[in-house]
């Protein structure tokens, strides 16, 4: 944590309105939101900027390799939940012609999303600063009003009215000194973490047909009788494919085990550990798979695809039990509506805390998740929102992440605009904001949405 003073004694990248740390699925939607609504009724450009280490936007969608979406509907129903800037995106992907989509999940060109997102970005008035990381954070009194970042130019600072943390890690937030949890509340340990990979070679429709019909469990108890495989993984998690590149799939696979999403050693040991078990399933692919004996791998992503790190303590946790209950919020900024995904945190699978709720399953997500506890001037979306360990396990996924970061992105603006703190953000008209945007918060938005959906089937057809 940097004091203003101290802070001053660096140089001043930027002055913006919103700073948003961290382009992923949250910190996209949060910098969208912020600078259509500053465009409308601010003069002059809106001054919000994206600070994002890698080289895209999309995060884990992107740089993570990670072509597919879910769950922008119910569970196991067809009844959207999701609207907003999310389903925005989801909806321009399949229009610019790189991805398809139904009212649950989209699949993409991983190219094509990355230049979706950058066009979104430039027609909402968002600053980009890429290659570049937050590496402290700047707090006066109490209130964020910055980050220290590092990149080519050397170490700066850029000032900022408000702040949203999307880094998927809570670097700012926990930078700032707001309390985080990590990880499963019993052991401490958190989810694996996954190297995607992209294959090419494949003849879908064959693999897929295979796929449901042969018990691919006994591909890999084969494989490591055989000595062809170490036991680092026994389930598919996703073979992802895009019918705009009809031979290649993207495999949710590799499992790493015991690394701190937090350390720059450990994303290099799990990177390596990772690569190594890419190489060693293609070959299980081709010995064992039928119709993937000439698969090949065209690429592995920039990152390793990290499922938990910290959750920063907030004025309201969301627990399991809240899910569970399918809990209502008077809060409520949008719908969860995942299973909760926990992949076993000490070997391959999934862990015994999986739980696959009844259909129709939908919970609301309240924005006190989003404020922490005892810091002003941030706001924390997507992956490292207050939750407990199984809540995570459903939050996590991208349509979600992009729920809440387009409600803190507009809860920003309020703020700015009605001077007051991140808890003083009047929520009936935040709520109305975030309705006029499209987003679906309560029973009556999904009755609409299921309309709207239901026409444009009907127009397709
Ligand atoms: C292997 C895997 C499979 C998954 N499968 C699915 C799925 O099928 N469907 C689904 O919807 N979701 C899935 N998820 C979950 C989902 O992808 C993530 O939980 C979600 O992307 C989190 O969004 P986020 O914006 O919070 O964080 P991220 O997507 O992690 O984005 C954070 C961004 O912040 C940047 N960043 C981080 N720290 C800094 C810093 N200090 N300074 C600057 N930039 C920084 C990162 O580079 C990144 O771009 C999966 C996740 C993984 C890992």
């Amino acid at each position: 944590m940097l004091t203003l003073r101290e802070a001053r004694r660096l140089p001043l990248a930027a002055e913006v309105d919103i700073l948003v740390a961290g382009g992923g699925p949250a910190g996209v939607a949060a910098a969208f939101a912020a600078a259509r609504r500053l465009r409308r009724t601010s003069p002059g450009d809106p001054r919000v900027l994206v600070v994002e280490q890698f080289n895209c936007l999309g995060g884990v969608a992107t740089a993570g390799g990670h072509g597919h979406i879910c769950l922008f509907s119910a569970w196991g129903d067809r009844r959207r939940v999701v609207g907003g800037i999310p389903w925005e995106i989801a909806r321009r992907i399949v229009s610019a012609g790189y991805g398809v989509c139904t009212t649950s999940q989209a699949d993409f060109e991983i190219e094509g999303m990355r230049k979706v997102l950058e066009e979104m970005a430039e027609e909402s008035g968002v600053g980009l600063l890429y290659h570049t990381f937050c590496s402290d954070t700047v707090v006066s009194r109490g209130r964020v009003i910055g980050a220290v970042i590092q990149n080519k130019s050397g170490r700066q600072w850029i000032h900022a009215q408000r702040v949203v943390d999307a880094t998927g890690d809570g670097d700012v937030a926990a930078h700032a000194g707001c309390a985080f949890s990590v990880g499963d509340e019993e052991t401490g340990l958190c989810q694996p973490m996954t190297l995607m990979f992209t294959i090419g070679g494949v003849d879908w429709p064959k693999v897929n047909a295979w796929r449901t019909s042969y018990e691919m469990r006994e591909v890999w108890e084969e494989a490591q009788r055989q000595g062809d495989m170490r036991p680092y993984q026994k389930v598919i998690m996703g073979f992802w494919w895009t019918p705009t590149r009809p031979d290649q799939v993207g495999v949710n696979f590799t499992h790493i085990n015991g690394m701190n999403a937090c350390r720059a050693e450990d994303l290099t040991r799990a990177t390596i550990e990772g690569r190594k078990q890419v190489f060693e399933t293609i070959q299980v692919f081709r010995k064992y798979v039928p119709d993937m004996a000439h698969c090949y791998l065209i690429s592995t992503p920039p990152t390793i695809g990290i499922r938990e790190s910290r959750r920063i303590h907030g004025r309201y946790p969301l627990r399991k039990g809240d899910l569970l209950a399918q809990q209502t919020f008077p809060d409520s900024i949008g719908y969860g509506s995942f299973f909760i995904d926990i992949h076993n945190t000490k070997g391959p699978g999934m862990d015994a805390k999986t739980w696959r709720p009844p259909p129709g399953f939908r919970y609301q997500i309240p924005y006190r998740i989003m404020v922490p506890a005892e810091t002003e001037g941030l706001w924390v979306a997507g992956r490292c929102a207050s939750c407990d360990h199984e809540a995570l396990g459903s939050l996590r996924v991208m349509p979600q992440c992009g729920v809440m970061g387009e409600a803190a992105g507009t809860a920003a603006v309020v703020s700015l605009e009605e001077n007051c703190r991140a808890s003083e953000v009047p929520i009936e008209r935040l709520q109305t904001m975030l309705r006029v945007q499209g987003a679906i918060l309560d029973e009556a938005g999904i009755e609409a949405a299921c309309r709207a959906d239901e026409e444009r089937r009907e127009a397709v057809s």
